[in-house]
């Protein structure tokens, strides 16, 4: 059921016809329903402006096939409601898209959040009028709101990322990104398929569509450390576990770097002798998710030799399971750090190169020349032809999603123009000349929903803090947002997510800065800075 914005109770009407709310939220997925649930506690009026035609965001539009959480579902979920947590039951320890679908439109209906949000509205422009400190939002329909606050919870992997192949409107087979997969599906039984990038989402996708096609053709460009992921049922003993330790569960998530429920071996791998190094690896590479890094010894995560030798380890994986030796050399990582990437969770995947009717062709050596009306031709002349394309070719990351609406704060300054070389702002979510403009989405990589949990919080104790306090408006300072952009950058530098080419520092796409698109900080250093500025009168921010 679609209620429309003009349904809710919230809204009311301006002479001008434009509705006005105290908050406009643009985006109904793990953030924006949070977000809706806390500003309605909080006495706010709001509205949602979604693009899909149901909620879930990221669960919503991923609909491809092996499409599942890499985090435990019952560390995903949401936690603010016990009520909900011994509720819901995830059926599996990692949980498929329709699962994970289901689950949000279960918290939409059970806090009634649906009549907050008006569905197929893509907010197009958000225009700031210092005279009035209100912000104007107009979606693509020419439906148009106001309000004394934004939260942008526009997630970080939004804006998906088509190459521009020269060609693509002539090619007559069917093609879609993997992040708009058609809700029908897309018949692959007995059809010849190609498929362009090995990343997460490729990892997830290509075992389950190796099983159908009468041929899979995969363009490799950089092949990644892939885990498995080891996925199972919650049997009936786990299930009654979970539910009795959820405060546990959350504790733990809640100390650890990534907001994972893993926590780092405190030596080094070098510390103990070689036998005692190579079974913990082996032990923990028979465990589900991401434990083989994030419960590994801690300098495995860390540029350097522990890296390397673990690097090794799991190249040495890759080449068991893949039975043509040339085959598995193309499949080994070899360009970048174990790690300096976000790891895919696989389930089969490399076994499906064992398959007659599954080739890889790597597109560094030869690169996609042009999609051509039946397929593709690389650049070296080779020709493919297809039934069905597809761009599993990821994201504009963290920024992509921002600039695709037109951003004006004051004097008419616009947000793409001023994140041109990088995101600007104080921690990730407020930009100064943007007054009560809270960029959330920017803010957190990790377990998603335990990072963006405590940020809707924090953001909107903030906006109640504002109200309650009879100011009217909230921006950092110049010099906060300085202080923040060169805290990115030198803290940026000693990480591992910097260090290769990749949508954390915006590589992947051409042409975009080369900047570490979020905090360089551990989740529980940036809770620990955020509630520091709110117990200082929201120092580094101007109130007036
Ligand atoms: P991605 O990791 O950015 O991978 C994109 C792939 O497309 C890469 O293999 C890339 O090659 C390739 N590519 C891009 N342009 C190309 C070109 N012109 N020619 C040939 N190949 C090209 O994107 P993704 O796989 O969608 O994953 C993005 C992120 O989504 C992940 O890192 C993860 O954070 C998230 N994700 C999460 C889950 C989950 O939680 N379960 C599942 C899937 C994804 P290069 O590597 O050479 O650039």
């Amino acid at each position: 059921m679609v209620i429309s914005a003009q349904e809710s109770s919230a809204a009311t009407q301006s002479a001008d016809g434009i509705e006005e709310v105290d908050v406009i939220v643009i985006g109904a997925g793990v953030t924006g329903l949070y977000s809706l649930y806390r500003l309605r506690n909080l006495g706010f009026t709001a509205i949602s402006f979604e693009e899909g035609d149901g909620v879930g965001g990221t669960w919503y539009w991923n609909r491809y096939p092996g499409a599942r959480f890499d985090s435990e579902s019952y560390t995903y979920g949401y936690f603010f409601s016990e009520e909900l947590l011994q509720e819901w039951e995830w059926k599996e320890h990692y949980s498929a898209q329709p699962e994970n679908e289901r689950y949000l439109n279960y918290v939409a209906d059970k806090f009634d959040l649906r009549r907050h949000i008006r569905f197929e509205s893509r907010v197009a422009s958000l225009v700031y009028n210092e005279a009035s400190n209100r912000w104007t939002a107009t979606t693509d329909d020419g439906y148009q709101a106001r309000s004394q606050f934004v939260i942008t919870a526009i997630g970080i992997l939004s804006a998906r990322y088509v190459p521009d192949f020269e060609g693509l409107e002539s090619y007559e087979g069917v093609w879609t990104h993997t992040n708009r997969w058609p809700k029908e599906g897309i018949d692959m039984v007995g059809k010849r398929v190609g498929i362009i990038g090995t990343g997460a989402t490729a990892v997830q996708l290509i075992p389950e569509i190796a099983k159908d096609v009468a041929h899979l053709t995969v363009f490799q460009r950089t092949p990644n450390f892939c885990v498995p992921l080891r996925n199972s049922v919650i049997d009936d003993d786990t299930q009654a576990y979970i539910k009795s330790h959820y405060p546990e569960i959350y504790a733990q998530c809640m100390s650890t770097a990534g907001s994972f429920m893993h926590m780092f071996d405190p030596r080094s791998a070098f510390s103990v002798s070689e036998e005692e190094k190579m079974e913990q690896y082996e032990r923990l590479w028979a465990e589900p998710g991401f434990k083989k890094w994030l419960a590994n010894f801690y300098d495995v995560m860390m540029p350097g030799e522990a890296n390397e030798d673990y690097a090794e380890f799991v190249r040495n994986k890759i080449r068991e399971r893949v039975h043509d030796p040339e085959v598995a050399e193309m499949l080994v990582p070899k360009n970048h750090m174990f790690g300096s990437k976000r790891l895919p969770c696989e389930s089969g995947y490399y076994e499906v190169y064992n398959q007659d009717n599954v080739r890889l062709v790597d597109v560094r050596q030869d690169p996609i020349a042009r999609i051509t009306p039946r397929g593709l031709q690389l650049t070296g002349g080779e020709d493919f032809e297809f039934d069905a394309l597809i761009f599993a070719t990821g994201y504009d990351a963290v920024t992509g999603p921002l600039n695709l609406i037109h951003i004006e704060g004051i004097g008419g300054e616009v947000l793409k123009e001023k994140f041109a070389n990088g995101p600007r702002t104080f921690m990730g979510m407020s930009s100064y000349g943007y007054p009560n403009l809270f960029t959330i989405n920017a803010a957190s990589v990790g377990n998603f929903p335990r990072s963006a949990e405590p940020l809707v919080e924090w953001v909107t104790d903030t906006v109640a803090y504002v109200r309650d306090n009879g100011h009217s408006r909230i921006q950092p300072t110049k010099q906060a947002e300085d202080d923040w952009v060169q805290h990115m950058r030198e803290g940026g530098e000693k990480i591992l997510r910097t260090q290769a080419d990749s949508w954390f520092v915006g590589a992947n796409i051409p042409g975009k800065a080369r900047v570490l698109l979020t905090a360089p900080d551990t989740a529980p250093v940036m809770r620990a800075k955020r509630a520091e500025v709110a117990a200082n009168d929201y120092e580094g921010f101007t109130l007036d």
